[in-house]
């Protein structure tokens, strides 16, 4: 019916080659570069709502209705690194820097155990002040007190030694975005000492470890085009993580990207649904940056196939400091608000938040 409309309006062709695509990713789980290209550049709402319902019936099929929560804790906006987009880069002078203390991580953990939590997120900026020891210090503390929750850890690039470590401690799961897999698009977006080639690496690393493995990209990051997308994608392919993160990127002001456009939802939630029927048991989340350039954001990212959100558990006074972007959304809430709202949010759409550690449907046994 559908496609019977487009045909009236003379741009069939187009349309028939995109629903082409996606029949052909469903059953094949892969595309050639051309393919995705063209695939990304041929979508149209139409395209994109039969995306959607083959998602929604994979997503289904791993996950039922159940959307996996995890507990952000932003410990330090502290950060050796100065990427072009991000708000908490070196460079940004006007940024409050803080860290959290161990007892100030514990007790956000045992707020979130308490709400329903299974999965603690440890995320940061790149803080030499906490020391490999200490770091370990506190997974271990994390696991020893809640040896039924998850601790993933978001700390950027680090040894293989450091990985080892700190998964030897307790750290189930890894959360490190490649950005971008294009080499040059990636020298754009940060400065010279920062590599693709060593972020994939560290990725590898993980992967070897036995971390549970979640890397990603931003959409719509200044200069980025469609091949870079597919080359997102074909990476995406043949790493095979357990999870992807993405979201639009979102300027902020204090940074060299300040007066560069957004990436947008239409686009964002495209690619969230292409991941999902390409890598149909993947962990995805709809992400904040998703829920804060859209007030339904993140239940339009469910809806294209996501399974997995974040609320922040990070103590309310030190949120508006943990800023990545602007507007980021739910700084001013208790985590005990962000927990309850997401869960209205989730059963208006027909979804609920589970009280889970929601590990990757085929995680291998862990390793020591
Ligand atoms: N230091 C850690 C954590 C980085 S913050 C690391 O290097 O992995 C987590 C993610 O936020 C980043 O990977 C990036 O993809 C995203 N991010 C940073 N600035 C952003 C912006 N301006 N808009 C959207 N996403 C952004």
């Amino acid at each position: 019916m559908v496609l019977r409309l487009e045909k009236a309006k003379g741009i069939d062709i187009f349309m028939e080659e995109t629903i082409a695509l996606i029949d052909k990713l469903e059953a094949e789980s892969r595309l050639s570069r051309a393919e995705w290209i063209a695939l990304i550049e041929g979508r149209s709402p139409n395209a994109a709502e039969y995306l959607f319902q083959k998602a929604r019936k994979w997503q289904q099929r791993y996950f039922g209705r159940q959307i996996y929560a995890r507990g952000l804790i932003e410990f330090t906006n502290y950060c050796k690194n100065d990427c072009y987009y991000c708000g908490i880069r070196r460079s940004n002078r006007s940024a409050q820097r803080y860290r959290l203390t161990k007892e100030e991580i514990l007790e956000c953990c045992h707020t979130g155990y308490g709400l329903g939590f299974r999965t603690f997120v440890l995320q940061g900026g790149e803080d030499g002040w906490f020391s490999q020891e200490a770091l370990e210090e506190i997974v271990h503390a994390i696991k020893s007190k809640y040896p039924d929750c998850a601790i993933t850890l978001s700390l950027g690039e680090r040894s293989y030694e450091s990985y080892l470590g700190l998964f030897r401690a307790g750290a189930d799961r890894y959360l490190l975005r490649h950005e971008t897999a294009d080499a040059s698009h990636y020298r754009s977006l940060h400065p010279p000492e920062l590599t693709l080639g060593n972020r994939k690496q560290c990725l590898y690393w993980l992967k070897e470890i036995g971390y549970q493995t979640g890397t990603g990209f931003m959409v719509g990051s200044p200069g980025q085009t469609a091949a870079h997308l597919a080359e997102d994608l074909m990476f995406l392919r043949e790493l095979e993580p357990q999870m992807a993160g993405i979201g639009p990127f979102v300027p902020h002001h204090e940074t060299p990207f300040a007066g560069e456009p957004g990436g947008t939802v239409e686009l964002t939630l495209f690619l969230l649904g292409l991941l999902r029927l390409m890598l149909p048991s993947l962990l995805l989340p709809a992400t904040t940056a998703l829920g804060t350039i859209d007030p339904m954001g993140r239940e339009k990212g469910i809806l294209a196939g996501a399974n997995v959100v974040m609320p922040n558990l990070s103590p309310t006074s030190v949120r508006k400091k943990y800023e990545l972007y602007d507007n980021k959304i739910c700084t001013g809430d208790e985590a005990a608000e962000c927990w309850a709202c997401l869960n209205r949010r989730m059963e208006k759409i027909g979804y609920e938040l589970a009280v889970s550690r929601g590990d990757f449907p085929d995680a291998p046994a862990r390793k020591q």
